[in-house]
């Protein structure tokens, strides 16, 4: 895939989410690993959702409903508002984001204020509201 990654980075996807998809590397940010985890949405990469999910918050039921409802929505935009901490040295990030879909033929927009904490040098999805 030469193309710029769908996360919007303007890079091509082997040099962006690619790289964490394959786990060549671990996000070191949690804006990264919002990028990555919007971007298997999109590809439909069910195993690094659940992965990416905090331990404490991934339901027995987390892949079952990922894998019936994934096909459903095409995720065509990603926009980050807004990051707060996060970063290297950090062990919990906050990122607001917004994505644009098309379900059944039509657009919508997903607001989210997403929660991100660390375990062990690993960034993972904890949880999130609108
Ligand atoms: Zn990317």
């Amino acid at each position: 895939m030469k193309e710029s990654c769908l996360c919007g980075s303007k890079q091509p996807y082997l040099n962006c989410c690619s790289i964490y998809h394959t786990k060549s590397e671990l996000p070191s940010t949690a804006e990264q690993l919002m990028r990555s985890r919007y971007t298997a949405y999109a590809l439909k990469l069910v195993d690094y959702l659940v992965e990416t999910t905090h331990p404490d918050k991934l339901k027995s039921s987390y892949r079952r409903k990922l894998v019936a409802t994934i096909n459903d929505i095409q995720w065509t935009k990603l926009e980050i508002v807004k990051t707060s901490a996060g970063g290297m040295n950090d062990k919990a990030g906050k990122v607001k984001f917004e994505a644009s879909y098309v379900e059944q033929g039509e657009e919508g927009v997903l607001e989210e204020h997403s929660r991100f904490r660390k375990i062990a040098d690993r960034w993972y999805y904890y949880d999130g509201k609108g």
